[in-house]
């Protein structure tokens, strides 16, 4: 049985000094039947919680640590940038050799802005949607996070989504009646919308793979026919690959779907685990930002030089810095990431449960519902009770998964094939349960 006295008593006491004992709300394990491991330290695949237990980790901090946690390059190079100082407030070679970098992974991007979170990634590239083209709508679909910015708070995946809140109150009326929402993959319905009111949309915003759902892929056709929609009414389109960047594909899932957005925004692994986000693409629409346009956005720590470092170090480990000898980084997560799911999959049939398994890269989720998920509705179908017996095993067994079936599960490259051996051996345990 595993014991979490002490993250007990610590969770006990955060929860009088901090709303529901978190600062971020999936962290509370609120749908799952036990208080949250609170960690002292993480290493490779593995996070240590204050009772002395020891995970293999797939939730990876939500997904930034791709290259598995405190990495010898990244540390390094953070404890040398520190010694420098943590913050100036000006400019820096360390924000453009970031930019170039993530240039030449995404070509899509001709100029970036760097921010602090995923929330403001969207929220300022739907800022600058606007200003661009003068229009207040937007589209977003539902089940997709986007980040808890106003606008965004509607019909939203992710925490909002395990805990039943979609639609967030604080959110005015005014502003959420310009976000429209369409179920994710309804190409019919998105071209009626189009056809309808394209012509006063700014901006339509999707994950091109969806991870705050579970992790849903995108149906064949449905991100070309929201390219030639927008292209068709002249409605800027927005990628938030803030999750799925660098990791569906090394070039992100525009690159895998091959797909031109005229806006991208990243988050996650652009940081290297520092608060590092960006949004960025065409740029006669970046040129629109202050002080080269009106469109308003700044921040006192964006391009933070110890965040811009971790970015950099965690980049160059994956776009395939020869002297790790790794043809290509993500490639081999995915080689990984398939053979778990092979392992679940075995583990599922010989308990006779029934499970959909998705993958996308290095992305990879468990449904427990016989049916194909593909929208918000597919994935809210699933079997909830099934997914807490399922997750509790697994906790109890060494391995440490997101604590709801809304989430994605992220592989990294310190996941061992010992690690993966374990994984495979505890589902075949948590399956047995589930039955
Ligand atoms: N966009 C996507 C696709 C995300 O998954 C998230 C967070 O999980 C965000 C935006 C918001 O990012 P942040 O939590 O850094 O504000």
């Amino acid at each position: 049985m595993l014991n979490l006295e002490k993250s007990s008593q610590a969770f006990a006491q955060a929860k009088e000094v901090m709303p529901g004992g978190v600062n971020s709300p999936v962290r509370s394990f609120a749908r799952v039947k036990c208080d949250p491991p609170f960690i002292a330290k993480a290493s490779g695949s593995k996070i240590y919680d204050i009772d002395g237990n020891e995970y293999i980790d797939y939730v990876g901090s939500w997904g930034p640590m791709i290259v598995g946690h405190a990495h010898p390059n990244v540390v390094k190079a953070i404890q040398e940038a520190t010694t420098r100082g943590t913050s100036y407030g000006a400019p820096t070679l360390l924000e453009t050799q970031l930019a170039k970098k993530v240039i030449e992974l995404m070509p899509s991007i001709e100029k970036i802005r760097m921010v602090n979170s995923g929330t403001e990634a969207t929220m300022s590239a739907l800022r600058v949607a606007r200003g661009y083209t003068g229009r207040d709508k937007i589209v977003k679909f539902i089940g997709c996070y986007h980040g808890h910015a106003d606008s965004l708070l509607v019909k939203a995946g992710s925490g909002a989504a395990t805990f039943g809140q979609p639609d967030s109150p604080g959110v005015t009326k005014g502003t959420a009646k310009d976000t429209i929402t369409v179920p994710y993959n309804d190409i019919e319905a998105f071209v009626n919308l189009m056809n309808e009111q394209g012509d006063e949309i700014a901006a339509v915003i999707v994950e091109p793979v969806a991870g705050n759902m579970g992790l849903v892929l995108p149906k064949q056709g449905f991100l070309s026919t929201l390219r030639k929609e927008t292209e068709k009414h002249g409605t800027v389109l927005i990628f938030d690959e803030v999750m799925c960047g660098f990791r569906v594909a090394l070039n992100g899932a525009q690159a895998a779907y091959g797909i031109r957005p005229d806006l991208t925004c990243l988050g996650k692994i652009i940081g290297g685990g520092l608060p590092v986000a960006a949004y960025g693409g065409k740029r006669e629409i970046m040129d629109c930002v202050s002080p080269k346009g009106p469109v308003y956005q700044a921040g006192t720590l964006s391009g933070n030089p110890l965040a811009m470092t971790a970015g950099i170090a965690t980049l160059d480990i994956i776009s395939a810095d020869p002297a790790w000898g790794k043809a290509d980084y993500t490639r081999e997560l995915s080689i990984k990431t398939k053979h778990v799911l092979q392992g679940f999959a075995k583990a599922a049939k010989d308990a006779g449960v029934k499970v959909q398994l998705h993958q996308a890269g290095s992305m990879f989720g468990v449904f427990f519902n016989e049916n194909d998920v593909y929208d918000y509705a597919t994935s809210e179908s699933s079997d909830q009770e099934a997914f807490g017996v399922w997750f509790m095993s697994m906790l109890e067994q060494g391995i440490y998964l997101a604590p709801s079936q809304f989430e994605t599960l992220f592989m990294s490259g310190a996941h061992s094939d010992d690690d993966i051996v374990k994984t495979i051996d505890a589902a075949e345990v948590a399956m047995k349960k589930v039955a």
